[in-house]
This record gives C-alpha cells, sequence and structure tokens, in this order.
C-alpha cells in the first residue's frame, strides 16, 4: 500500500487552527470569516513589513558602500592627505635659509607636504612660506652658519628645546637633514611596532663598527647614528634627556669638552649617562653609504621598505630614475623618487602622463 501523505493547503491550515481556536468559544460563520481576515491582514502585513526592512538594510549598506569608497578614494587621491595619527610623529628638520631653494623646496613639495603640520624647522634665519611656529632660529644663539663641530652642535642643541616644546603633543621625536627624503607611511608603520614609552635611540650607525672611547669618564665603546640618516628618540628618551640638554651651551659645551661632533655626542650622552643603546635600522639611509645607488636593480628592488634617503651630488642619489617634471628642475629625483612611491597622487600622475606623452596638458 502506497502511504501518501497530503499536506493542508494554507488555507485549511488557517481555517482548521482558526476553528480549533474558536469553536470552544462558540463563533459562527460570519464571526469565522471576520477572524480569517483579521489573520491573512496580519500575515500579509508582516510580509510587508519584513520586505520592509530588508529593503532598508540593503539600501544602508549599499549607501556605506558607496560612502566608504568615495572615502578611499578622496584619501588616496588628496596630496595633503594626512597618515595615520596613530602614532605621533614630530619631524624636525635641521637647514640653512640659504638651502632654501636649493634642498628645501623639494622636501616641502615632495614629503613634508604630506606631514606638513608636524614639521619642524631648525634654521639661522627665517624661512619663506613656513609658519613663524614651526621655526626656530639659531642665529642669535650660534652665530653666522658654517659647517663646523661648534655651529652644527649649536644648531642640534635645539633640536631639544623644539622637542621639550612639543613633549605632550608628540611620542616619536625625528631630526632629518634638508638633503634627506623621508618615506613617511613606512617610518610611521615601523614607530607604531614600537613603545615610546620605552626608551628608544634609532638610526643607522654612522660608522661599520663602535666609537672605541678609552677616555675617562665612561671609557666603554659606543655606537653613535649619523644624524644625517635621521634620528628618532621616543618620548621617553627625550624625558630622560631632558637633565642634560636643558639649555644650548649644556649641549654645546658637551661637544666641545669630549671633542665631539653633534651625532657622536648624542650617540655618548645616550650611551653613557643614560645607557640607551642605538637600535640599529638598515632602512634609515645616508649618503654616506658608497653603494646604495650604485645598483639599480637592487636598489628599485628594494626602495619600497626604506625610510630615509640620503642625497649628495656625485651620484649618491637615485640618478637612473628621469627628470619627469620639465618646469621644475629635479637634479637629485626627489621628485621622481616621490612619485615612484605615490603613484597615485593628481600631481604625480599629471607628470607621469607629461613625461610618457610628452604632452603639456
Ligand atoms: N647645515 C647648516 N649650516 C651650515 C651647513 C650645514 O645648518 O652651514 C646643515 C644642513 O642644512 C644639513 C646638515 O647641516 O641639514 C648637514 O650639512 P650638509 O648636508 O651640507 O653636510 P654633510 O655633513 O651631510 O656632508
Ligand atoms: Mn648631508
Amino acid at each position: 500500500m502506497q502511504l501518501s501523505r497530503t499536506y493542508p493547503t494554507e488555507q485549511q491550515r488557517l481555517r482548521s487552527t482558526a476553528s480549533v481556536q474558536y469553536t470552544n468559544v462558540g463563533c459562527n460563520s460570519c464571526c469565522y470569516r471576520l477572524l480569517h481576515r483579521r489573520h491573512y491582514c496580519r500575515r500579509m502585513f508582516a510580509l510587508n513589513h519584513c520586505s520592509f526592512r530588508t529593503s532598508l538594510v540593503i539600501i544602508i549598506l549599499c549607501s556605506l558602500i558607496v560612502y566608504y569608497y568615495s572615502w578611499r578614494q578622496t584619501n588616496l587621491f588628496d596630496i595633503s592627505r594626512q597618515p595615520s595619527k596613530s602614532v605621533r610623529i614630530l619631524y624636525l628638520v635641521r637647514t640653512s635659509a640659504r638651502f632654501y631653494e636649493k634642498r628645501l623646496t623639494h622636501l616641502l613639495e615632495t614629503w613634508i607636504a604630506l606631514v606638513k603640520s608636524d614639521t619642524f624647522f631648525v634654521t639661522d634665519t627665517l624661512l619663506p612660506n613656513i609658519a613663524q611656529d614651526h621655526m626656530i632660529l639659531t642665529k642669535e644663539t650660534c652665530g653666522l652658519d658654517a659647517h663646523t663641530m661648534g655651529s652644527l652642535c649649536c644648531k642640534t642643541a635645539h633640536d631639544f628645546q623644539l622637542y621639550r616644546r612639543h613633549i605632550s603633543t608628540y611620542d616619536w621625536f625625528c631630526h632629518f637633514d634638508d638633503d634627506q627624503y623621508v618615506n613617511v607611511d613606512n617610518l610611521q608603520n615601523y614607530l607604531s611596532t614600537l613603545d615610546f614609552n620605552t626608551p628608544y635611540y634609532i638610526g643607522r650607525n654612522s660608522w661599520p663598527s663602535t666609537l672605541k672611547r678609552t677616555k675617562h669618564p665612561y671609557p666603554t665603546p659606543f655606537w653613535f647614528a649619523t644624524l644625517g640618516a635621521g634620528v628618532c628618540l621616543s618620548k621617553r628618551t627625550i624625558q630622560l634627556l631632558n637633565p642634560h640638554v636643558q639649555n644650548v651651551s649644556q649641549y654645546v659645551d658637551g661637544c666641545i669638552r669630549e671633542n665631539y661632533h653633534d651625532d657622536i655626542y648624542l650617540g655618548f650622552l645616550l650611551h653613557a649617562y643614560l645607557n640607551i643603546p642605538l637600535t640599529k635600522n638598515e632602512h634609515f639611509h645616508s649618503h654616506i653609504e658608497k653603494t646604495f645607488y650604485s645598483n639599480q636593480q637592487l636598489f628599485l628592488h628594494t626602495f619600497r621598505d626604506d625610510i630615509t634617503f640620503g642625497f649628495r651630488a656625485d651620484k649618491r642619489y637615485p640618478y637612473f630614475l628621469p627628470q619627469i617634471d620639465k618646469s621644475i628642475l629635479d637634479p637629485l629625483r626627489i621628485r621622481a623618487l616621490h612619485c615612484l612611491l605615490y603613484t597615485h597622487l593628481n600631481e604625480c600622475q599629471r607628470k607621469l602622463q607629461q613625461h610618457l606623452f610628452n604632452s603639456t596638458e
């Protein structure tokens, strides 16, 4: 015998439910029709309500997706975009008014534009187009600028005055020279992996081995980082350094007493008095490195991972990169490097197009 099971239709089911529920109260057929209609209406309403809610969720989701993509576009293509603020870095650039045209403009129009509000300058005299509260002037205290131990030490002593002023706003304090390119995104990513409440002294060792100190006090060898590759100090280091850099003359006297250049003296202070070792980072580069740009293939393979780049006219720059902008001279290819790293920037797209198609638009 075939067992067949027939399912009641929806109407039958409703009717039976209604009769089960209402026969006991003696509902007649009129009453039943009324109840049935009400029940049906309620279900219809529930259905409409349900599809309305689904549509609403879909609309909200679509709006969110559209909003996200427009936000992403704006952020990707806006040259004044600031990298994530999760790591608060103060960028200090040591320069001289006489280097404004030759060096600084290339930086101002490339990496500094990305972190403008966090960049400060130590300079002998006023620089054009830069807010006064973003500069510290050294001529009064240090005298005429010169590339000498005393003069540069005096200038560097101002770094700590500036750091102190901004200690509550920033967590990392980085010194750069005006002949350096900084990949600010890489720097942010790197520093975000470290704790700024731990004393850190980060940079590239200037010499291939330690400075063999034998004189007192502290006759022990130590590493020091070249300021020419950039040096970053954590907030904790700045706090610990404070008693040793209270004023400009304290630092200058230290350099002269020890007969150390500004970066060597910093390394010495940190090593001898504070026991803070150098954290070497091979992605910081200065123009001291002879071979950094000599292997084009290697450079093009690795430069995206680097944090700082140093330049010098005698082939210590990526000379193999093209001069992509016809209107602005790019002698050290700083602008070309910037556009290679940030190809999506409007300005770079335009320059690249001009270069490739030789157009003037
Ligand atoms: N500098 C300065 N005044 C000078 C000479 C140099 O402030 O009279 C700064 C310069 O702007 C740069 C740093 O010191 O930030 C190092 O100078 P430079 O790159 O000319 O020489 P380097 O020592 O790197 O060969
Ligand atoms: Mn230099």
